[in-house]
């Protein structure tokens, strides 16, 4: 095990999990708490597994400080199948929808709830080139619901407050690549869902925190993989749920409470996230952040340089130096550093000397 290689991971999903986590699922992988058997191996109905499911809803609920009228329901689809199926569950037939459009996950969040209802754009800053959080909302005081996507993963935009819906209309927030990356206010929504990959997990696990109000809004004869009521009632047992992934997010909770709970790691991530941005700030305009000053995210950095040419070195040069993951979306072009919680300080510190660095020699 000495001579480890682990790559500084910042994928933007799949992303960075946890040393400790792996290790440790790599110690119980062959024999899980004395079954003889992998978590894989055993079955989701075993008191084994049910002590993992309960465990991993446990801790997040005093992760994320979860009121008791919540649930939590483990799904498989991706956040991608949540678009569809919170439209299909909690606007009701002849409803509108109000979205927030800040980049491509809301974009593509409104386009599929629009193809199964009514759904319209309370702002859209696709104009500004996904750089801002909107300044004014044209919010609907009739609207189902308001979604929001709190960080945009390509764009690099954060939501640092939540958006104010009227009174008495929930607020429904994509929080895939900011999830339990520092403490909120769950109060203040109605429905939060999270593609694990981002900072939670492996893929496979969708986490949804739903209110109670908001899962008897699922109406009749919908197909019982898409009916939020018949999966949190199953305690997201109906059928065989991916059992592997939320051992894993189990084991990645574990570990956030270990680090100190959500308040301590966004401290370090505020650390990484702002050693990135210095990095940019102090470059004399060598490196371009994509996002706005006051909506950039602790999350995903996008950022160019003078030429494509360069981001092409750049990126090469990088993987040289054991620093993966950095090419942007194509959609933004030039680089991306995803920075999660499973980051360290040690792999943002290679990071910005290798920008230092590579500045010096091609600047
Ligand atoms: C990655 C991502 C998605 C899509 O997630 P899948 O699990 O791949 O469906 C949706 N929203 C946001 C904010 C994301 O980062």
């Amino acid at each position: 095990m000495s001579d480890l290689k682990r790559a500084y991971n910042f994928n933007p999903g799949p992303g960075a999990l946890p040393l400790e986590v792996l290790q440790q699922a790599q110690a119980e992988l062959l024999d899980f708490k004395g079954t003889g058997m992998s978590v894989m191996e055993i079955s989701h109905r075993s008191k084994e597994f049910e002590a993992v499911i309960q465990t991993a809803e446990a801790d997040l609920r005093e992760l994320l400080g979860i009121p008791s009228n919540y649930k939590i329901m483990f799904l498989q689809g991706g956040a991608t199948l949540q678009f569809a199926m919170l439209a299909m569950n909690l606007r009701p037939a002849g409803a509108s929808a109000d979205y927030i459009v800040t980049g491509t996950w809301s974009k593509t969040a409104i386009k599929e709830a629009k193809k199964l209802g009514t759904a319209r754009a309370a702002a859209n800053t696709e104009a500004d080139g996904f750089n801002c959080i909107p300044a004014k909302l044209d919010l609907d005081p009739k609207a189902a619901y308001l979604h929001f996507t709190s960080n945009e993963t390509i764009h690099g935009v954060e939501f640092f407050t939540e958006p104010t819906p009227p009174d008495g209309v929930p607020l429904v927030c994509d929080t895939s690549s900011n999830f339990i990356s520092r403490p909120i206010d769950v109060s203040k929504y109605a429905f939060l869902y999270a593609g694990a990959q981002k900072n939670a997990g492996p893929s496979g696990v969708t986490v949804v925190i739903a209110r109670d109000d908001m899962i008897e809004r699922t109406p009749e004869n919908l197909p019982v993989m898409l009916d939020y009521k018949t999966l949190a009632a199953s305690g997201s047992l109906h059928n065989t749920p991916p059992s592997f992934a939320i051992y894993m997010v189990g084991l990645v909770f574990q570990w956030a409470k270990k680090q100190g709970g959500l308040a301590a790691i966004e401290k370090t991530n505020r650390v990484k996230a702002g050693m990135v941005y210095d990095a940019i700030d102090q470059s004399g305009g060598f490196y371009r952040g994509h996002a706005k000053v006051d909506a950039r995210s602790l999350m995903n950095i996008p950022f160019r340089l003078p030429s494509e040419e360069l981001e092409d070195t750049f990126a090469k040069e990088a993987k040289k130096n054991n620093l993966i993951g950095l090419k942007g979306h194509r959609s933004v072009g030039g680089m991306r550093a995803s920075v999660y919680n499973a980051v360290t300080i040690e792999g943002a510190t290679a990071l910005v000397d290798f920008m230092k660095e590579f500045q010096k020699k091609n600047g």
